[in-house]
């Protein structure tokens, strides 16, 4: 027998989005109860401890300039930043041959180096043409949304060098290969995060800073503070829009509401059970969001070695299968932590090896990047995140061709009582823990004004 519950908003998910919603909701005096799948909160977000003290995040965890939501909850909730390291030399590595390079501006070949500072400034420029509230609705909406950012990329850079930079970009923001999804796509999420510097660089950029202790400290301390209105390990199944109300059920719970915000991913969304039927745009719509591929991997060493040959930590490939590295020691510096990333392709195809292989395969790449010294970590952490249950891919979703013009407004779009939440609905920051909060935030104001003009159910 399901156990019944009465309150006046239902939220799906306990990941930043649904856990910004329900403390706006509960700040207006509204009932809530968050039902999450997992027997955690923070989805996307999740710190792992390891021997020594030693803090990784398997999931989401820098901050940057502009992220002023998370940055403004960290703050309010005691959680501290400090600076991601990047002091020294960055790699970049084509193929065998392998350069060093200071600060942002790789030392290539000048004629690579005009040929992607032409595209890119080209790139940024139009992005900065694309309304973040209805990207269907920019003059080129069409065009852009009727071609691939690879067809562009092939269009607009000159070099082969200068194409797999932009690949680069691809694998390192939307973990995705560019020809996976449109240029409106590439255009909108680039805007929403500022530009492309912005969304790759470590100073100044979304990779600027980290959290005390692990950025999963912030759903947490979100969570204490809902207390008992959050219920874990408790998948909803079904939603049932009674026109006036809704009633929500997991296997145990049977929740009875006057609105639902549903703050997971579009994809998982979609496989939710919903009476009366969704409508066809918005059921079409989830059917066409797919989420980005990456294994996360965070490889301990004895001390951050690359540090004493003045390195950053920071190595970028076009060959793989690790595209892309960070230094992500510990503050303490009690271990040497060396971050590495599995993307787009690449994770999908790591995806089918067994953990043995896959190990040998991210420190064959680690040690083309650092050396010997490379090869004998004491720890090798790692999370798949489309193998995750709850997730299914991320960092975030991304938008093939055709979607953003046909099923953009159906993202937001209320159904009924049925409000839409996650990173994957935000206008700024979209695809990170920023837009995340945004979006709680925003499905909760939708709610409280739904609230306000219909009566309650007799
Ligand atoms: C490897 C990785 C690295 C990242 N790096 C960064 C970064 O450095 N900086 C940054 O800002 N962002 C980063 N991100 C992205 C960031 O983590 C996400 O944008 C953000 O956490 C999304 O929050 P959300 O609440 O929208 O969704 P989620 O965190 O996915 O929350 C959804 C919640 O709903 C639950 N759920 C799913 N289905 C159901 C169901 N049927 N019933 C009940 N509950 C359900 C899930 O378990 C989950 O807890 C990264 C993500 C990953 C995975």
């Amino acid at each position: 027998m399901a156990e019944r519950i009465e309150t006046d908003v239902v939220v799906v998910g306990a990941g930043l989005a649904g856990l910004s919603a329900a403390q706006a909701l509960v700040a207006a005096g509204r009932d809530v109860v968050v039902v999450e799948a997992r027997d955690r909160v923070g989805g996307r977000v999740v710190n792992r401890e390891l021997d020594h003290g030693v803090v990784v995040e398997m999931g989401g965890q820098w901050i940057g300039p502009t992220q002023n939501r998370i940055a403004r909850l960290a703050a309010d909730l005691g959680v501290e930043t400090f600076p991601t390291f990047n002091d020294g030399d960055n790699i970049l590595r084509f193929g065998e041959t392998q350069g060093r390079y200071k600060g942002a501006i790789p030392r290539i070949n000048p004629v690579v180096l005009a040929d992607i500072g032409r595209a890119q400034a080209r790139f940024d420029k139009l992005a900065r043409r694309v309304p973040l509230e209805a990207p269907w609705s920019a003059a080129q909406a069409e065009q852009w949304d009727s071609q691939t950012f690879e067809t562009w990329i092939r269009r607009n850079c000159r070099t082969s060098k200068g194409k797999d930079l932009l690949r680069l970009y691809s694998a390192a923001v939307f973990a995705a290969e560019p020809a996976d999804y449109s240029l409106l796509h590439a255009l909108f999420y680039t805007n929403s995060g500022g530009g492309v510097d912005r969304l790759t660089g470590t100073a100044d950029g979304a990779q600027q800073d980290r959290f005390v202790g692990g950025s999963q400290r912030i759903p947490l301390l979100m969570a204490d503070e809902l207390g008992a209105r959050v219920r874990l390990a408790q998948p909803v199944r079904r939603i049932t829009d009674r026109g006036a109300g809704v009633t929500v059920l997991t296997d145990q719970l049977e929740l009875e509401a006057r609105a639902v915000v549903v703050a997971i991913p579009p994809t998982l969304a979609g496989r939710l059970v919903y009476e009366p039927a969704l409508p066809p745009w918005r059921d079409q719509l989830t059917q066409a969001v797919p989420a980005g591929a990456v294994i996360k991997c965070n490889v301990v060493y004895e001390t951050p070695f690359w540090r004493e040959d003045g390195l950053t930590g920071q190595a970028t490939g076009n060959e793989g299968p690790v595209k892309i590295t960070f230094d992500n020691s510990p503050p303490s510096g009690v271990r040497g932590v060396m971050l590495a990333f599995l993307e787009g392709a690449h994770a999908r195809r790591a995806a089918r090896m067994t953990p043995a292989e896959r190990r040998e395969a991210v420190l064959g790449s680690l040690v083309r990047y650092f050396g010997p010294q490379a090869a004998k970590p004491l720890d090798f952490q790692e999370l798949d995140w489309s193998a995750e249950e709850w997730t299914r891919g991320c960092y975030g979703a991304h938008l093939p061709t055709g979607v953003w013009t046909q099923y953009g407004p159906a993202l937001r779009e209320p159904v009924g009582c049925i409000h839409w939440a996650g990173t994957e609905t935000a206008t700024v920051w979209n695809g990170y823990m920023d837009g995340a909060l945004q979006s709680g935030d925003r499905a909760a104001a939708e709610v409280l004004q739904c609230l306000s003009i219909r009566p309650e159910e007799s």
